[in-house]
């Protein structure tokens, strides 16, 4: 779709392959963006199978990345990785230019970079081609070295920056560069309560009378699947009906994750108790299946699915670390518990199934915290606002 004389042209940059919450989180953003004001064009990866399922079709889509070992490396290994890529300059120029290219192409007023390698990338292609940069911050960097190289790039890029948590905003606190807190939004329509759809419960072999947990989420070892699947294994005895649905898919490279839980099952005994989905479209009829949702993420940025789930009214539980205390408020709107703790999870997994009451409480605490703070629309509001002032400060 062409821009008109009085919409900015907002160019935004995703190098992901696979769909993730960063990917959600900006579909969502695009959709809501006033037509009045903004026109979006995604520089993306010409693999992209996340935009497969047609919601950019009405937006300019211009294909910029083609597989690099750059662009795939993990998230782990930003810093070392990337700052070898960074010296190496026939693995990051490529890239670059290609960026650089696509931005003038879309005579992009703003770029709004949506990846940690996209703000590194990104943000010198924006500099080149002299546009205001907004980095869309949606990571915890663990590995000093990686942070190190980011800040220096904020200092270099001198980028507006939006942080998805408290948690992610405050690695930022000793620059000098403007950090505005604006949560992942959610759309809240999608993901309603409602009652359990007994069809998709019988195709994955649930029973009326079982006690149902869910985690959903990428496999990959930080979201902590293999705490929950030792809480199971501890709270199992005392709840002959207790299940648990895993609903996510393994990031390519990291295959022996699934052989790892497969393993750990088999070792627990559980097995007649885990139900794997895979990857699936249908998260919402699936959160209404279940009657308890845990995150046993360790520095998880955000985690959109907790609100998805709170959306749902479901009573959640997740971890005291990242940005999970910004979204749960403990014993009000579910519970916390320290991450790589299985005996302090499967205590707060039993509280919940010993008071139904006061976890159907908790959801419906949840669903109106969830409706306060973490709406799409309300959230695209915020975005908008910031892209206002740095196209006013320009
Ligand atoms: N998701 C999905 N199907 C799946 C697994 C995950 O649609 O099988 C979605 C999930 O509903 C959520 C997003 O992927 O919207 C994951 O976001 P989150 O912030 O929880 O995790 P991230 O991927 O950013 O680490």
């Amino acid at each position: 779709m062409a821009a008109t004389e009085s919409q900015h042209r907002i160019a935004f940059v995703d190098h992901a392959v696979d769909i993730g919450g960063a990917e959600k989180s900006l579909t969502e953003l695009v959709k809501r963006l006033d037509p009045n004001e903004f026109c979006p064009v995604l520089l993306h990866s010409n693999n992209a199978k996340w935009l497969a399922d047609g919601s950019w079709g009405e937006f300019t889509c211009l294909p910029v990345f083609g597989p690099t070992q750059l662009l795939e490396k993990k998230r782990t290994e930003v810093g070392r990785g990337l700052l070898r890529s960074l010296a190496d300059m026939s693995a990051s120029a490529g890239p670059v230019f290609s960026i650089w290219r696509g931005l003038m192409r879309a005579e992009a007023d703003l770029v709004h970079t949506n990846s940690l390698k996209c703000h590194l990338l990104g943000g010198l292609a924006a500099r080149l081609a002299g546009r205001p940069l907004v980095w869309h911050v949606r990571d915890i960097l663990t590995a000093q070295e990686g942070l190190n190289l980011l800040k220096r790039a904020a200092m270099s890029f001198k980028p507006r920056i939006i942080a998805i948590s408290s948690a992610v905003a405050q690695q930022f606190a000793d620059l000098p560069v403007t950090v505005t807190l604006i949560a992942n939004g959610v759309p809240l329509d999608k993901f309603s309560p409602g009652p359990p759809n007994p069809q998709l419960q019988a195709e994955l072999g649930l029973a009326p009378e079982d006690e149902v947990l869910c985690v959903v989420g990428r496999l990959t070892p930080w979201k902590g699947h293999t705490t929950l699947l030792e809480a199971l294994s501890l709270a199992a005895p005392r709840h002959p009906h207790l299940k648990l649905m895993i609903v996510g898919e393994v990031a390519f490279w990291e295959n022996s994750y699934e052989r790892e839980l497969k393993d750990k099952i088999d070792d627990l005994g559980i097995a007649g108790r885990v139900i794997w989905t895979g990857f699936r479209e249908d998260v919402p009829e699936l959160l209404r299946l279940c009657d308890i949702f845990v995150l046993p993420s360790v520095d998880e940025p955000f985690g959109r699915v907790l609100v998805e789930a709170m959306g749902v009214g479901k009573p959640v539980i997740g971890t005291n670390s990242g940005g999970v205390p910004e979204i749960i408020v403990d014993g009000e709107t579910g519970l916390l518990v320290p991450p790589k703790d299985a005996e302090a999870l499967a205590e707060a997994i039993e509280q919940m199934l010993s008071d139904p009451l006061q976890a159907q409480q908790m959801g419906e605490a949840g669903l109106n915290r969830a409706r306060d703070l973490f709406d799409a629309d309300r959230v695209a509001d915020q975005v908008q606002d910031v892209y206002r002032e740095v196209l006013a400060a320009n």
